[in-house]
């Protein structure tokens, strides 16, 4: 047993049902909860966009608050860096006489390759937590994932299980940690963005925020029982869960809502909506895993494609789409929506996209690099597999996935409501 050991927190800010942290309590005496805004993440991309825009650094920041708070109820302080990871670990290493350190395995290069750095001179133990599946548990090695969604979802579906939850400590054993302040968005060259009063939601950070949703959503409303009618929907806080911001930053886990999804079936009911948002969950597994099984390949224009079309990096046609000033409304009013409130919903997150790449003809990594700015949902599997997805270099069996726009539209805003709502906006995002 290690006596002291830091646990590292990333994109698991939670303490309940948290392989890592529960590891880590299990084989350290005493463990120093550490979370660092690492410098890297406001850097820009090689488009010139900072990577993480103020509605994620607010969300963030909420989050951490929150893990914060949680640690004190347990009379533990939350050590907070802003800086290099890398750094902040040895020297944290050496203060506290420890070359210990846990924290949950990501599987894209930038993190990857920051888990290597530390590698070099602490001893790193990962576990995995981001996913509803173990990915020890699907029945398959990566290599042989499908290609194809539906075949992968059958097997796990047939074969694999669902791991029961990690209890949340009740203790914790350490001392000597002093308190240390959140960071402000000033801190990070950002002002808080205003709340737009047409944002579907507003989204606020945290584990408590994220039960408090899912009860809501579930128990409150009872909004889960209809979520495959409404999913499709852009107006308002309950045509789908709205769980995936929570979900990036790990405030909750694919689990938890998976086992409040069974108690739910158990105690109210079971239908095709409970059964379809689990359905989605599994979409988001699979991306990591493609991620898993492709390296870095999801961040290539080919994508999991040997050859890519021909596409412009036309920064004019990136502002005029992303300014939500193109020639089709539908288009304009998700990209306004994006931007001024730092959410889409799927149906337009697909329309956009699809527009970007087939109508505009402008390279794919560029709208995914826009989404990665704005979106508080980023994930670099579920954002850059839904664009090679859409882009044709991704999973899709079908050769052309263009979206008929105009359509979309009239089935999906067919009283023209959602654009209306989103119309005659001046946005200068000065690309
Ligand atoms: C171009 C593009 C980029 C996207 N980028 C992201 C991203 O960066 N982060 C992200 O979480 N989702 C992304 N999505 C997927 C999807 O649009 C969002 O997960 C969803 O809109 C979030 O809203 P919700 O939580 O209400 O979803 P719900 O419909 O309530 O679904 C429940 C959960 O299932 C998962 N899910 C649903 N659809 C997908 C999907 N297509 N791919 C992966 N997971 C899914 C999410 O975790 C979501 O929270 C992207 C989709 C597209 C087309």
């Amino acid at each position: 047993m290690a006596k002291k050991a830091i646990y590292w927190f990333r994109n698991d800010l939670r303490l309940n049902d948290n392989p890592g942290l529960d590891r880590a309590l299990r084989e350290a005496e005493e463990v120093i909860p550490v979370f660092v805004f690492d410098d890297w993440w406001w850097d820009q991309d090689n488009w010139g966009l900072v990577k993480t825009g103020p509605f994620r650094t607010k969300f963030l920041l909420e989050s951490v608050a929150d893990l914060q708070t949680e640690l004190r109820k347990l009379g533990v302080e939350l050590q907070l860096f802003k800086g290099d990871t890398v750094k902040v670990l040895k020297d944290l290493s050496s203060k506290h006489q420890t070359k210990t350190v846990y924290g949950q395995q990501e599987h894209t290069q930038e993190e990857f390759e920051l888990e290597q750095a530390i590698a070099e001179s602490l001893t790193l133990h990962l576990e995995e937590g981001f996913t509803l599946y173990h990915p020890e548990d699907i029945p398959m090695d990566i290599q042989d994932l499908p290609d194809i969604f539906t075949q992968f979802r059958k097997k796990v579906e047939k074969y694999a299980k669902v791991r029961e939850l990690k209890a949340a400590p009740t203790t914790w054993n350490t001392s000597g940690l002093d308190a240390c302040e959140l960071p402000t968005m000033a801190d990070f060259g950002q002002t808080d963005p205003s709340l737009d009063p047409r944002a579907v939601l507003e989204f606020k950070g945290g584990a408590s925020e994220a039960k408090a949703r899912m009860d809501h959503y579930f128990w409150k409303t009872k909004k889960l029982s209809v979520y495959k009618k409404t999913r499709n929907g852009l107006i308002g806080a309950d045509y789908s869960s709205k769980f995936s911001p929570w979900l990036a930053n790990g405030c909750i886990s694919p689990r938890e809502i998976y086992w409040e999804i069974k108690k739910y079936e158990a105690q109210y009911e079971s239908n095709e909506s409970t059964y379809w948002l689990i359905f989605e969950l599994i979409w988001r597994d699979y991306f990591r895993f493609v991620a898993m099984k492709y390296d870095d390949r999801i961040f290539w224009k080919a994508g999991i494609k040997g050859r890519a079309p021909k596409w412009r990096k036309d920064k004019r046609l990136l502002a005029q789409w992303a300014e939500g000033r193109t020639q089709d409304e539908f288009v304009n009013a998700n990209m306004r929506e994006l931007a001024k409130t730092g959410f889409m919903s799927n149906r337009g997150r697909q329309n956009v996209a699809s527009y970007l790449v087939h109508d505009l003809g402008v390279d794919w990594r560029l709208g995914a690099s826009l989404f990665e700015h704005f979106l508080i949902d980023y994930d670099p599997c579920s954002n850059y597999g839904n664009w090679i997805y859409v882009a044709g270099v991704g999973n899709d069996p079908r050769p052309n996935r263009k979206f008929n726009t105009q359509l979309q539209a009239d089935r999906y805003d067919t009283n023209g409501k959602y654009r209306s709502r989103w119309s005659n906006e001046v946005l200068e995002l000065n690309l």
